[in-house]
């Protein structure tokens, strides 16, 4: 690869930085004509080996998962279960039985595994990198060889790999990760999500990105989706004005506000406690989108009340007294739960998923609600609740009812759904507030499945369509007097944050990592400016269109600092 040469992929958060390539250690390689071994006796201590290396690899992600906390304890933990799956190792251990060699027999076990998981699509689709990196330690183990994934960092560095698997992600050095560049994945992938919480530079789909070599200068900027190869003299001062300039910006603490004192609250997104804990002392004014699906999902049963009442205390009491808003169960379509999603349904995201599935299983929706009033009355915290994807007034109304039966004081709903999101006010008159869940609401807009990344242009938030929606639901919320937030992953890019305060939203919910560029960004411009960014982007007949309008009406300091484009 010669000097200079520029890969694009796509960037997760805005972080720019140079460092040398240290390659993950390759999967180890499979001879799919290898022969199994040759007698009983053989095959009765290939069965051992493969058993014994499963429970190893399980347990080792067990311990890993311990000591990592949050999120990425929760994607651990949910490998470890891959590895302990009595299932797949028993489908190993049949066809060591039946004559295969071991390391092939994990290998096709393995691929039907993941051949169902992505048929499955959704949340299950997401996880064959898991199930894949189950399948390359438990080789490696059988043969003798390094763990696979990252090696231990002589010196900080950019780590590039063809994907990383959230044991190899929770397993990185973070005080020697400069960046990190996957040349698979997408930007909904458990890698994606992780560096974007962690604040690390990351490129995802970074085609090109095998053939870097160890040691390599290379320039990652995840604001602009590009790894710059062997960078000149001028992109590196690029990039290190860039990281002073943000360096700069997160030590900035004050509550969201416009230049002339219009506020417009920061909120974090979190989906365990242990992200909220995490939150003690951080320059965000609460939570505005705790997605409590986590702690239902990989389970054969519902958490229990007390169980659940124990989690969200520990939330409520890391936030001391910040504004929280609790989403119930979000499950169905690409979170799919073993004891309430129905299977079968032709269309899952358009079935019985999100608030809807208080028709077949209200006393999950009551046992929740009952939870979380608990957890309030246990803190003397006072969250606010809301039902992910209500569609009519006569959901919203009777959510409302359940919660405040309760004894749920501020009780919202989300607009996800475009009849929603047109009849906001209605849905108002039912409701303390409503919170935009962009990612959705672009995906039923544009009638476009949100975990397609070859469609990943009609699901841009910058979609006229889109943004006349969010606009019909930020006006019915002004008129009413109501609040109004956006916790989808729009929030988080700065001219996008500006141009929703300029349509009258009134907070902003987003990953932490992203909170300081887009305080930046407002405190830059006056609302009257992100009022015309509004009308500018809305003017628009396309996308892209809508987006430079927007940008062009963006603070020329702003763009260069967060290389907004
Ligand atoms: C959304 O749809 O924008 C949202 C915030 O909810 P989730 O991403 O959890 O579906
Ligand atoms: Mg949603």
């Amino acid at each position: 690869m010669s000097g200079s040469d520029v890969l694009h992929g796509s960037g997760v958060g805005r972080g720019a930085v140079v460092g040398p390539v240290a390659r993950a250690h390759p999967a180890p390689r499979v001879v799919q004509d290898a022969a199994g071994p040759a007698d009983a006796e053989g095959r009765a201590a290939a069965v051992q080996a493969v058993r014994e290396a499963f429970a190893a690899v399980g347990e080792a992600l067990e311990r890993r998962a311990e000591q990592a906390g949050g999120t990425i304890a929760e994607v651990l933990g949910a490998t470890a279960l891959m590895a302990q799956d009595p299932e797949l190792v028993s489908q190993v251990v049949g066809r060591i039985e039946g004559g295969q060699a071991a390391d092939l027999a994990v290998d096709r076990a393995v691929a039907e595994f993941a051949d169902l998981f992505t048929a499955a699509g959704g949340y299950l689709a997401e996880r064959v990198t898991d199930l894949r990196s189950v399948r390359d330690r438990v080789i490696a183990r059988l043969r003798d060889l390094p763990e696979p994934g990252v090696p231990a960092l002589a010196r900080p560095s950019v780590v590039v790999a063809e994907d990383l698997s959230p044991a190899d992600t929770a397993a990185l050095e973070l005080d020697k990760v400069l960046g990190i560049v996957i040349e698979q994945g997408g930007p909904t992938g458990h890698t994606a999500i992780i560096a974007g919480q962690l604040g690390i530079p990351c490129v995802v789909r970074v085609l090109g990105a095998s053939a870097l070599v160890d040691g390599t200068e290379v320039a990652v900027d995840a604001a602009t989706g590009t790894v710059v190869v062997g960078p000149d003299d001028a992109t590196r001062a690029r990039v290190e004005v860039r990281r002073t300039a943000l360096a700069a910006l997160a030590t900035q603490t004050g509550p969201g506000a416009t230049a002339d004192g219009h506020a417009v609250a920061l909120l974090a997104n979190i989906g365990t406690a242990e992200d909220a804990a995490r939150l003690t002392g951080a320059a965000v004014e609460g939570v505005g989108l705790f997605r409590t699906e986590v702690l239902f999902l990989g389970r054969t049963t519902a958490p229990t009340q007390d169980e659940q009442a124990a989690v969200y205390a520990r939330a409520l009491a890391a936030l001391e007294g910040r504004k929280v808003v609790i989403r119930t169960l979000d499950a169905g379509a690409d979170k799919p739960l073993a004891f309430v999603t129905r299977s079968g349904e032709e269309n899952p995201a358009l079935g019985v998923r999100g608030y809807r599935l208080v028709r077949n299983a209200e006393d999950l929706m009551r046992t929740q609600l009952a939870a979380i009033a608990r957890a309030a009355k246990e803190t003397g915290g006072q969250p606010w609740v809301m039902a992910p994807m209500v569609a009519t007034v006569e959901e919203a109304a009777q959510f409302a009812a359940l919660a405040r039966e309760v004894g749920v004081e501020k009780v919202g709903v989300m607009v996800e759904v475009p009849s929603a999101a047109l009849r906001a006010r209605d849905v108002l008159q039912e409701v303390d507030f409503i919170s935009i869940g962009t990612n959705d609401l672009a995906q039923y807009t544009m009638a476009t499945d949100r975990l397609l990344g070859e469609l990943v242009d009609l699901l841009s938030p910058w979609q006229p369509a889109v943004l006349d929606l969010v606009a019909a639901a930020a006006e019915a919320g002004s008129a009413v007097g109501k609040p109004v937030g956006v916790c989808g992953e729009s929030a988080a890019d700065p001219v996008m944050a500006l141009l929703l305060a300029g349509l009258g939203v009134t907070s902003l919910s987003m990953s932490p990592a992203a909170v300081p560029a887009v305080r930046f960004a407002l405190a830059r411009h006056d609302l009257e400016v992100c009022r015309r960014i509004g009308v500018a982007a809305r003017a628009a007949r396309t996308a892209p269109e809508a987006r430079a309008a927007a940008l062009a009406l963006v603070d020329p300091e702003v763009r260069e600092v967060l290389a907004l484009g």
